[in-house]
């Protein structure tokens, strides 16, 4: 090994033991070290994402506590609603009533607080900018089809996220100006409308680990399909 790579990696040790040092002494009470950059500090729903947030969101599944926690951070009392279990494919654990997000309403709806926490992370970081770049004002409600349903996939014997509300689908957007924008009559094209709906949908993929819109399927020509299901993918 040469002398460069033997003082890199004798720099990269000493990087690592001051950065263990100093994060232990912050545990210890010392002095605070910065949340958004603190793997085990719930995240700020309403803060800029980093490298660090899909570990945050980690904690926020972890237990609906935590999510409810980071929900109160945001200023934004939500309650757990017991469990219901319907049937050995469908049930609802760890769920909330929502209905606004950090600007935007939109139609109650109860689903998993996991899928809640990204919606409005998504709301806040994604949707409010793209609004406010195409069209110079921000969305004032998310139209939606819902998120529980008992079901399966369509065309499998599979139960969907949906039967467990582990998952949303987003049908458009009102303007504060009254405006819709929805994916059924606007996702075709290039006009302002178009671009902010490819943009929203890329940006969801930040958030959640599957995101289908109509470049998925004829299924989804009228909806942004988000969920937390096992695998990952963005279409
Ligand atoms: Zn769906």
């Amino acid at each position: 090994m040469s002398l460069f790579f033997r003082r890199l990696r004798f720099l990269l040790a000493l990087l690592f033991i001051c950065l263990v040092t100093a994060y232990s002494l912050s545990r210890l009470g010392y002095f605070e070290w910065p949340r958004d950059y603190d793997p085990l500090a719930l995240p700020d729903l309403d803060a800029a994402p980093n490298f660090l947030t899909p570990f945050k969101l980690k904690l926020v599944d972890s237990a609906a506590e935590n999510c409810r926690a980071a929900f109160a951070r945001a200023g934004k009392v939500v309650t757990i609603e017991p469990a219901q279990i319907a049937s050995a494919l469908c049930s609802r654990e760890d769920t909330i009533k929502l209905g606004s997000l950090s600007t935007a309403t939109l139609r109650v709806e109860e689903t998993r607080c996991a899928i809640a926490a990204r919606l409005f992370m998504w709301e806040h970081n994604v949707v409010q900018p793209a609004a406010r770049k195409f069209f110079n004002e921000p969305v004032a409600e998310i139209l939606h089809f819902g998120s529980y349903s008992c079901r399966t996939i369509r065309g499998s014997s599979a139960a969907s996220e949906h039967a467990t509300a582990n998952a949303f689908d987003i049908s458009g957007f009102r303007l504060r100006s009254g405006k819709r924008v929805t994916l059924r009559q606007q996702w075709q094209g290039s006009q302002p409308p178009a671009e902010f709906l490819r943009e929203v949908r890329d940006g969801a993929c930040d958030y959640f680990n599957v995101v289908l819109s109509p470049d998925y399927n004829a299924d989804h020509h009228d909806h942004l399909h988000v969920d937390m299901g096992w695998y990952r993918t963005c279409r």
